[in-house]
């Protein structure tokens, strides 16, 4: 049993197979599309520029917001590294936070003490789509003059406060990797209602061509043409593009009842289990949640060979994530106490919509299989 997969069907095939026979490859109408189909799904007034990874909607969004050498951006360690390697990418320095124990979300406690002069952002990472106190994070982030980009890579489609992710803080960044909850192959999204930030992003995803994107849209190249300062080759493809629009039409219909019905699911079948507990997060009423991961957390030192049971019945498990402050590159003079502890007890579940039911099933009951067996 998979941990995550991308799921695609029939219609991407002739998505894609379109794109080849019209025969315009690089970013063209179909990324034009894409970008106002997304903007129609989060709200009319946001301004979408689409990006080959996540990573670079991340680089860039922080770069448009004038971000870079010299400048400090605080980031929760418990993250993918994509988050900290796209603020490095800038020349400024990420800066490890430590998470709630109970959410894995920034504990705004911690990133208070590691502000200094030089910090000019947050990055919030909702953390297995959860959003936390995202009114807290903006008090936060007025308190200390800092942007807010949130690293939305888990959050695709959903809500806080009846408000779509994508829609709150100064820039939003997306991941459309072949596993997060629409895929477009590969590619990202920065989000905002800022239209000239935006436009910045645009330029920046094509080597800082001024304007190249409407052109390109138009299927015009630009032959004549200025470039202000250092861009790169962070477009989408229209066969991305392509992909990624069919996914988008299935999230409401297909994939986000499945992702939902699972999550829950686990949560009925798993609850009154000893040892192991699920993160707090999950406010089911007012934040509509499109789970892309599935965490609980094993105590008592046994995570690792719970682990090692389920994958021993072919059940694929992950562990999201290895703390980025214990990296080499990212290595810091100080402990996080909280995001230690949560690392050696988070264990990620199968979830994508191409599980049935039964599959469910078995991974609860192969987790309690374990409790009862460690219990006895
Ligand atoms: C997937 C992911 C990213 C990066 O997205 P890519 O499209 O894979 O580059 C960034 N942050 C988090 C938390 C992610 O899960």
């Amino acid at each position: 049993m998979r941990l995550s997969k991308s799921c695609l069907g029939k219609e991407e095939i002739q998505a894609v197979s379109k794109i080849l026979e019209i025969g315009y490859l690089g970013m063209g109408a179909e990324v034009q599309k894409f970008e106002m189909e997304i903007s129609d799904f989060l709200s009319d007034e946001t301004n979408v520029a689409c990006v080959n990874t996540g990573t670079s909607a991340l680089q860039l969004a922080l770069q448009a917001l004038g971000i870079g050498v010299g400048d400090e951006v605080l980031v929760p360690s418990l993250t993918f590294v994509a988050s900290f390697q796209a603020v490095s990418a800038t020349g400024a320095t990420p800066v490890a936070c430590d998470i709630d124990p109970n959410t894995g979300l920034l504990c705004l406690t911690d990133a208070s003490k590691r502000v200094t002069s030089k910090t000019k952002a947050l990055m919030y990472v909702l953390y297995a789509s959860q959003s936390g106190d995202l009114d807290k994070v903006h008090e936060f982030a007025t308190t200390y003059d800092l942007k807010v980009i949130e690293d939305a890579a888990h959050s695709f489609g959903c809500t806080y406060k009846n408000k779509k992710i994508g829609t709150i803080s100064d820039v939003t960044c997306f991941s459309f990797d072949g596993i997060k909850n629409i895929t477009s192959g590969e590619g990202g999204a920065v989000v905002s209602k800022d239209f000239e930030l935006i436009e910045r992003v645009r330029d920046l995803r094509l080597l800082g061509v001024e304007k190249d994107t409407e052109r390109r849209f138009k299927r015009e190249r630009s032959w004549d043409f200025d470039v202000k300062e250092q861009g790169w080759r962070y477009h989408m493809s229209e066969i991305m593009a392509a992909i990624g629009r069919v996914q988008l039409s299935k999230l409401e219909k297909n994939f986000a009842p499945k992702r939902r019905s699972f999550f829950e699911k686990y949560f009925a079948g798993l609850k009154e289990v000893e040892g192991i507990s699920f993160l707090d997060g999950y406010e089911w009423e007012n934040n509509h949640i499109i789970p892309h991961i599935m965490p609980i957390k094993v105590y008592g030192g046994l995570r690792d060979k719970m682990r090692s049971h389920l994958i021993d019945k072919e059940i694929e498990v992950g562990i999201h994530y290895k703390p980025n402050h214990l990296l080499g590159k990212f290595k810091t003079q100080y402990a996080l106490p909280a995001t230690e502890k949560f690392y050696n007890e988070i264990l990620s579940l199968p979830l994508h919509p191409d599980l049935e039911d039964v599959d469910i099933e078995n991974v609860i009951e192969e987790i309690q299989i374990f409790i009862k067996t460690e219990a006895s």
